[in-house]
């Protein structure tokens, strides 16, 4: 009950703290204008916070999509948690449901549990972006997340989440300050490097939940709604080729093609050249293309949108994998390692 009604507090707080400072931010750049200051402290704080979840919480401990030393894990990890999606066990259990469960009930965060009428589509896409944060059943974490659960030190960092929640809003600050040696500017950098940027960052990575189940190309043909949104890939640092992620789950890169630009693989492959990061998985040639939708097969989808809200009216549950999938069982079952 405790857990449920902390949930709900941080689904609010994170809505409403990251809103009104932004607003206060806006406000205060019209009245005294905002510079390099506001914007490098944005910028920088924005890609720490997106290459902790899409490089560390999402392809490092939700799929196990490279190795990694304990003290990289842990810097992707503070740097996942300044984004505000809530501690990494807690967020990783939540997603690998997504995954198991991908647009059929079980799902957190489907937009197609509300009916195919026009205004049930528009209910789906305000549950899938927002809705879901409020009112998702707390994640079995001991189902979903064992592998994490038995790390005592994931634990520990998972347990101090608030701690680098307020880090996130202390360092802009302080930055800000030091920078220009007046109090003005740290408040310029709390605002800006702080709440603006969490607000900017949240709701890019909650549209990869709702646009990009939604609006997209399918080029593969695979079980759920995911798709490749372009205009999103760019700003969330890769997570815009979703339909390729949920095909290829374990793979550290998410752009497939030389063209779809993937900025975490880029961090990845940097990281990886400093001999900090190895054993990135990407799938075989020979898997995408078996995987590749043909051209009757209607955008790669084994369901219509319309079709796939009225199996989630009526319960229906997709043949999800009888395990969640821990990255050592996810792995193990495609069985592919490269890189
Ligand atoms: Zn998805
Ligand atoms: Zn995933």
């Amino acid at each position: 009950m405790r857990l449920e009604h902390a949930k709900k507090l941080h689904a609010v707080g994170v809505i409403v703290l990251s809103l009104f400072g932004s607003i206060a931010a806006v406000l205060l750049a019209l009245r005294w204008g905002a510079g390099l200051l506001e914007a490098g402290l944005f910028c920088l704080m924005y890609s720490l916070s997106m290459v902790g979840i899409t490089v560390g919480y999402h392809r490092c401990f939700a799929h196990g999509a490279f190795e990694a030393p304990p003290w990289l894990r842990a810097a992707l990890a503070i740097c996942g948690s300044m984004a505000c999606q809530g501690p990494v066990i807690y967020w990783v259990a939540n997603h690998r449901a997504h995954h198991r469960f991908t647009d059929a009930p079980g799902d957190p965060h489907s937009p197609y549990f509300f009916g195919a009428t026009p205004l049930g589509r528009l209910r789906g896409l305000w549950h899938s972006h927002l809705g879901w944060t409020y009112s998702h059943p707390i994640p079995d974490t001991v189902t979903y997340a064992k592998d994490l659960m038995r790390s005592p030190s994931t634990r520990r960092l998972s347990r101090l989440y608030f701690v680098w929640v307020g880090l996130g809003l202390v360092l802009p600050a302080l930055l800000g300050g030091l920078l220009t040696f007046s109090l003005s500017g740290a408040v310029r950098g709390l605002l800006w490097g702080g709440f603006v940027r969490v607000f900017v960052a949240y709701q890019l990575s909650l549209a990869i939940g709702s646009i990009a189940h939604s609006q997209g190309q399918r080029p593969f043909h695979i079980r759920g709604l995911s798709a490749n949104n372009a205009l999103l890939a760019l700003p969330t640092f890769g997570e815009g080729w979703h339909q390729n992620h949920h095909a290829f789950p374990y793979s550290g890169t998410f752009g497939l093609t030389w063209w779809q630009l993937d900025l975490g693989a880029v961090v990845l492959r940097g990281l990886s050249t400093l001999g900090w990061v190895w054993n990135i998985k990407v799938p075989p040639a020979s898997a995408i293309a078996a995987r590749r939708a043909t051209p009757d097969e209607a955008w790669g989808m084994e369901s219509t949108p319309a079709e796939l809200a009225a199996q989630a009216a009526a319960g229906v549950r997709h043949a999800g994998p009888a395990v969640s999938n821990p990255p050592e069982e996810e792995n193990r079952r495609h069985g592919e390692r490269a890189g």
